[in-house]
């Protein structure tokens, strides 16, 4: 037996029932349905206001139901219905981000995944720490302006949808910014960013294995980013400048992508030591999560950020990618959630993958 994660009185609402599949609609809800239905599990859509039309163009992706609130603030009071029906919400980005972490944290439901996981993701001072402790490579946070050696990225606290960024080629252009609040000054690491997305299942005793629990690379990805990647069309950052444009890092799309095979080792180190350390702070970071890095020229991976739950990278592998086709073909991380939940469920061990 593995690290219990949730209570018996939190599982009482499974026992013995077939759990349905409960989340927002938005952000990679489609794929979660999918997963779901392909694995025989009913869906709950939960949605603001009417359920969106454009659900009933995907009739394969469409939950069973609808579960609708007035404001977002209301989602909570949908609680005890979802209890009544069994239901596990699979938590993704944009859930946690409009409910606010500390609301989503306190819902009195079955959650998918380590809900304790929130309060150091949420946290960059404390997500460096996990990650730093990991031993993972890092970008350099420069304390004192004139230590500053190369490019560097400022980070203003909470930035958030890819705006509160500045770039400076050097120390020089860092002693012209103006601050507005308080940030931090990260080393800006030239390379090529790439966007992996693992899953960690504690109860998988095959395949790439863990100290307890077993590692799967299900995808990868690369952001479009507005405005920044279209700044080669329009020359260096200056220019922008000089034509009032901010550069901004606002995600507007993803691209597939693939690794260099022989930096496949790095990738799976990497993340490995991020889930071993996850057990040790907080009982592990249970189910998808993507490790958002750069590969320097020297073929050094950096990781500036990780994403603790599914991405909407992911959306671009619902029948599979380059690398899930290689455990099983066709496997969306949407399903791979679904069968988690029922294996779980088939030996006894959801308190190990639900919180
Ligand atoms: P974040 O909010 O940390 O995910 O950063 C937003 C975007 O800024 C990323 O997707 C990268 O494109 C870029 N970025 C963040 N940190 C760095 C860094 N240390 N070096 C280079 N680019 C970065």
């Amino acid at each position: 037996m593995g690290v219990r994660l949730a209570s018996d009185e939190r599982l009482a609402p499974l026992a013995g029932r077939t759990p349905a599949i409960a989340t927002l609609c938005s952000h990679s809800s489609l794929q979660i349905f999918h997963g779901a239905r392909a694995e025989g599990l009913p869906t709950i859509g939960l949605c603001v206001g009417p359920p969106p039309k454009f659900y009933d163009a995907f009739p394969l992706a469409r939950p069973d139901r609808f579960l609708s609130v007035s404001r977002v603030a209301d989602l909570p009071s949908t609680a005890a219905r979802l209890r009544e029906e069994a239901a596990i919400i699979v938590p993704h980005g944009s859930f946690v981000e409009y409910l606010g972490p500390e609301a989503f944290a306190s819902l009195d439901v079955p959650v998918f995944g380590n809900r304790a996981v929130l309060g150091w993701e949420s946290d960059r001072r404390k997500e460096r720490d996990w990650l730093e402790s990991a031993g993972v490579p890092i970008p350099r946070l420069y304390e004192d302006p004139d230590e500053v050696e190369g490019p560097v990225i400022v980070k203003y606290y909470g930035a958030k949808g890819g705006k509160g960024f500045y770039l400076a080629k050097n120390r020089e252009a860092l002693a012209e910014f103006r601050p507005t609040g308080p940030y931090v000054v990260q080393e800006y690491v030239l390379g090529t960013r790439y966007y992996m997305h693992f899953f960690y299942s504690p109860i998988t005793d095959h395949g790439y294995r863990l100290s307890r629990g077993s590692l799967e690379l299900l995808g990868m990805d690369r952001r479009d980013e507005a405005n920044i990647d279209e700044l080669y069309k329009l020359g260096a950052q200056e220019e922008l400048l000089k034509a009032g444009i901010r550069p901004t890092f606002v995600v507007t799309g993803n691209v597939p992508v693939i690794l260099r095979e022989s930096l496949l080792p790095k990738a799976f180190e990497v993340a490995g030591r991020i889930i071993e350390r996850s057990v040790e702070l907080f009982g592990g970071m249970v189910g998808p999560f993507c490790v958002e890095g750069i590969m320097t020229e020297d073929l050094e991976y950096k990781v500036f950020e990780i994403s603790t739950r599914i991405v909407a990278g992911t959306n671009l592998f619902i029948s599979g990618s380059p690398y899930s086709d290689f455990i099983e073909p066709g496997l969306s991380t949407g399903r791979r959630i679904a069968r988690e939940i029922r294996r779980a469920q088939a030996e006894d061990r959801l308190a190990e993958i639900l919180s």
